[in-house]
């Protein structure tokens, strides 16, 4: 062994080198996660000139050159664009989600890749990349209303919102502006009008049903979905390198036009122009590191994905935006002797009343009228959309709260396929349309419960981080919702003329509704809920959580709207109050 007399000056280089790598590890701002409200965090940080780094567990996707089907012809998949069966059987879980097809699986984690504890049945749908889920989201992005901010005081659930949406209209307006959000001006007081590009028309079977509605219902609208695709790009669009959505609806392959928003296309390249972004892929954020002597967050430890080196960075703000639950995990992994229980966790409600959405029902219908049309050509917003009307202006039913609507029809081509030979290749020739098909699903809000909760497991991945425990279950009161939902949609495609009227109930796991909420609730009182009005942990306030994870209650809107909107309001308080010095 060699034995190094360290000298004075040595000492004095080696301490200079030591603060040379901290000073090289440290930057204002943190963000963990890349994914949709990790991307607007960078965005607004370096765009005010703040030196940030975003840390991403999964690998790098950047825009265009990373999307390999996007350009890909049907007979160019070599099972044509299905699951083969061994894809099937070894992802019993992702498979059942939709958009877990062969063209965009590369964007889903594997079962295998990263397991979980499923305390309750639980299908948790995840993108693990660059990006996160903004690619593969559905894109349908609407505002939420007082309808839905004064919830849970109005109804006796959860806790109060400490924002009310004159809080966070200005922040919508601001985020549409800049993703583009295709959509009308409808002039309902439950859904929140925006600043639209053109919205996608509703189809013949689609309108006509809009008309019945209209006729025979006071509170009953079916509106052009609302989203996230350049349907006539402005300028800010094609200063990100975006350009008009051609319709192709290929979307979850990664868009080679930016027709649609993803952190890919248009947050993370937005924030990397400003020369103040650092992206780390491959980064798994363990935990925040606490001081207790500053009363703050300093940084995160970092294990890398491939070679499992640990490091550690610091800046003066950390925003925690990994995803509603992998966002619980970290704060629940983030232990100190101030913190025993996970950062910010003093009430022990850390993990608890999550909620999410019920998607668990569906109904179709055929239409033998309006034959003289067809739909021609592909609509990227998906078709029609019937905002919440139970339970609106006072409580009407047996159960709390309510559910929106998807609404979709088209036709389509029938073929005889049954013979062999010419014959067969004749008839396949002479397609004829068939009636058209309705559709719809069910977007139902869910009651925040204690019972919901994630924790901690004992068993540890292969990064030595604890595998999350989940225990998320549907309720009675989503029983209820589901009955209701299907006699209404009965009902109103029966008023429509509609036939063969087909409700399907059929189980699901939760989860593959895949908007998971809460856990680190915001709320006026840190006896009751973790964050306060500007999304900074009560007991930490250099640590802000601004997705999924933070919201008090989950309405019946699509989510990623609201995390975008309050990650920029929550950004923008952070720059304010650093610049006041509240946060060093
Ligand atoms: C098929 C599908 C359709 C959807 N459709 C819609 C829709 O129409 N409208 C809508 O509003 N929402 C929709 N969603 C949900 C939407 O995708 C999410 O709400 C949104 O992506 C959440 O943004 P996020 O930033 O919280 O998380 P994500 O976009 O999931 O990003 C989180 C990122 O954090 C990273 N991460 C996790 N843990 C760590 C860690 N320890 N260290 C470092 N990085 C970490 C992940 O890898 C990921 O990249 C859909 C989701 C799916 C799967
Ligand atoms: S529909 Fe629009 S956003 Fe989707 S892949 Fe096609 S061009 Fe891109």
């Amino acid at each position: 062994m060699v034995i190094i007399q360290l000298k004075p000056h040595n000492l004095t280089s080696m301490a200079n080198i030591n603060i040379d790598a901290a000073k090289a590890s440290t930057y204002d701002v943190i963000v963990i996660g890349s994914g949709i409200s990790g991307g607007w965090a960078a965005k607004e940080f370096t765009e005010k000139g703040l030196k940030t780094l975003v840390l991403e567990r999964g690998r790098d996707v950047q825009h265009i050159k990373d999307y390999p089907t996007t350009n890909k012809y049907p007979f160019e998949f070599e099972h044509r664009g299905e699951l083969s069966l061994a894809v099937k059987t070894e992802n019993p879980i992702v498979s059942r989600c939709y958009a877990f097809k062969e063209d965009a699986m590369h964007f889903m984690v594997k079962d295998k890749e990263h397991p979980y504890v499923q305390e309750k049945p639980f299908d948790w749908i995840r993108g693990y990349q660059v990006g996160g889920k903004s690619l593969l989201w559905a894109r349908q992005t609407q505002r939420w209303s007082d309808f839905d901010f004064e919830g849970p005081q109005r109804d006796e659930f959860a806790v109060d919102w400490p924002i009310r949406y004159k809080d966070i209209a200005p922040w919508y307006s601001y985020v549409e502006k800049f993703a583009g959000i295709s959509g009308n001006n409808d002039g309902l007081p439950e859904l929140p009008d925006g600043e639209f590009l053109p919205a996608y028309p509703l189809n013949a079977a689609e309108d006509y049903f809009r008309k019945v509605m209209k006729d025979k219902y006071r509170n009953r609208h079916v509106i052009s979905a609302r989203c996230a695709h350049l349907s006539k790009p402005q300028q800010v669009h094609f200063d990100q390198g975006r350009a008009k959505c051609q319709n192709r609806t290929l979307c979850q392959r990664g868009c080679p036009f930016g027709g649609y928003f993803s952190s890919n296309a248009s947050t993370l390249p937005w924030a990397a122009r400003t020369g103040k972004l650092t992206l780390q892929p491959d980064a798994v954020v363990e935990s925040i590191l606490y001081d207790h002597q500053k009363g703050k967050a300093t940084g995160v430890r970092v294990v890398n994905r491939l070679t499992k080196e640990v490091r550690e960075y610091f800046a003066k703000v950390i925003f925690v935006n990994a995803g509603a639950l992998n966002t619980n995990l970290i704060l629940l992994n983030s232990r100190s002797e101030r913190f025993p229980q996970g950062l910010g966790n003093d009430n022990g409600l850390m993990g608890k009343y999550v909620a999410f959405h019920n998607y668990s029902a569906r109904i179709t219908a055929e239409y033998d009228g309006l034959k003289q049309f067809a739909t021609d050509g592909r609509n990227p917003a998906g078709g029609g959309y019937i905002p919440r009307f139970r339970n609106v202006l006072q409580q009407e039913t047996n159960f709390k709260r309510g559910y929106a609507a998807g609404l979709y029809a088209s036709r389509y081509m029938y073929r005889d396929d049954s013979a062999i030979g010419t014959t067969l290749k004749n008839n396949l020739l002479k397609g004829e349309l068939g009636p058209w098909i309705v559709s719809s699903h069910m977007m139902g809000e869910t009651i925040p419960k204690e019972s919901n909760y994630v924790n901690l497991s004992s068993r540890k991945d292969d990064w030595g981080v604890p595998l999350l425990n989940i225990a998320i279950e549907y309720d009675q009161n989503d029983a209820l919702m589901k009955q209701d939902y299907i006699s209404q949609l009965t009902e109103m495609f029966s008023e429509a003329g509609f036939k063969k009227i087909t409700p399907n109930t059929n189980s699901q796991n939760p989860g593959l509704d895949i908007h998971e909420m809460g856990g680190v609730r915001m709320g006026h009182d840190p006896q009751t809920s973790l964050l306060n009005q500007w999304n900074q942990l009560h007991a930490c306030k250099n640590v802000f959580v601004t997705d999924g994870g933070c919201m008090t209650s989950t309405s019946t809107q699509n989510p990623s709207l609201t995390y975008m909107a309050l990650t920029a309001r929550a950004a923008d308080y952070a720059v304010k109050a650093l610049s006041k010095g509240e946060l060093t």
